[in-house]
């Protein structure tokens, strides 16, 4: 595995902040920026700084969607000895009233590392073998949330996407913002009930933590450790496939960053492949973009906001598709990276 600490690859780190900058600002930028002092930047629909002319790749998996292989084609739910084996997990009756959660009694979750350490930061699994990650992000922010409560918005939970999860029974991991989860506790329920689906966590309302993760409103550096912590107190009682992984938002993160969440015992998931998929207006770049940059080991990175990230649905069938005809597998998260080996 690719275990780094403070470097982000350059071309994946401009996309991401170009994207991330770009879903802040809201789908009506005007308002939401002026607000919240924020900038809309352009569109970046071909997040390929990394792919020059974003041709090297496949042909976008072109037409029909196709089946994956079909039920059973990934092998089941994995069974890297996630938490709890998943269970009934389902119902836990209130999810606004969780319990504290100690980091796990019991099986250590995926993604678990020793309290106290500097976080290993990582992209990818091994290239070995044929597993990748489908990573879906859960943002919401204070902007995004007055967008649903003047109904400017209607939803930022991408119900297509799990609905096509599901129905083709593909593995996936989502990091979730705690703020997003109290939003659509029916739906985050809905995905810890899935044994293919894994929960992770993406800060409690998607600040910056670093001072210059576009304009993203900054977390002071006090609260840094409290916020991942209660985001995962948040999550914990809905119980599914918890995990360790932890993704900052926009991908910023320095030693300072690092250094807060040593307490917590965590992985940090940044990515290899970004689809570009906030804002997007045609799902034929993502699946070019996705495509063209995936190998074996890969972890990609979309959104499951719906509003914000409009075209992720249209684009995943042919994802799918491209990624089948590659041989390539979608995989739990903690499968893809350790791809056998034991969970680091
Ligand atoms: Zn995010």
């Amino acid at each position: 595995m690719s275990v780094k600490n403070l470097r982000v690859p350059l071309a994946v780190t401009l996309a991401v902040l170009a994207a991330v900058a770009a879903l802040v600002a809201g789908p009506t930028p005007r308002q939401e920026a002026v607000s919240a002092g924020l900038a809309r930047l352009p569109r970046t629909d071909a997040p390929t700084a990394a792919t020059p002319g974003g041709e090297n790749g496949a042909p976008a998996a072109g037409g029909t969607p196709g089946p994956i292989g079909g039920p059973g084609a990934n092998g089941g739910p994995g069974t890297n000895g996630g938490p709890g084996a998943n269970g009934a997990s389902g119902a836990p009756g209130t999810p606004n009233a969780p319990e504290a959660t100690p980091p796990a009694s019991g099986p250590t979750p995926p993604g678990a590392t020793p309290p106290g350490t500097l976080p290993p930061v990582v992209d990818h699994g091994p290239r070995t073998g044929n597993k990748v990650a489908l990573t879906f992000d859960a943002d919401l922010t204070d902007a995004m949330r007055r967008q649903l409560r003047t109904g400017a918005v209607r939803s930022y939970a991408n119900l297509a996407i799990i609905d096509l999860l599901e129905r083709r029974q593909v593995p996936a991991t989502f990091f979730l913002t705690g703020k997003w989860v109290e939003e659509y506790p029916q739906v985050t329920r809905r995905l810890a009930g899935n044994p293919r689906f894994e929960l992770a966590n993406h800060t409690y309302g998607h600040a910056a933590f670093t001072p210059d993760c576009y304009d993203l409103p900054r977390i002071p550096k006090r609260s840094m450790t409290a916020d991942v912590a209660r985001t995962f107190d948040v999550i914990a009682p809905y119980g599914g496939r918890q995990t360790r992984y932890f993704r900052f938002p926009g991908l910023c993160h320095d030693r300072t960053a690092l250094s807060a969440l040593a307490p917590l015992g965590v992985t940090v998931v940044d990515g290899d492949v970004v689809s570009g998929d906030p804002f997007a207006t045609a799902w034929r770049p993502l699946v070019r973009a996705v495509l063209s940059q995936v190998r074996p080991g890969s972890v990609i990175i979309m959104h499951v906001t719906e509003a914000n990230a409009p075209m992720t649905d249209e684009a995943l069938p042919h994802i799918l598709a491209g990624l089948a005809e590659r041989g390539l597998r979608p995989a739990p998260l903690s499968e893809v990276l350790s791809n056998g080996e034991p969970t680091p």
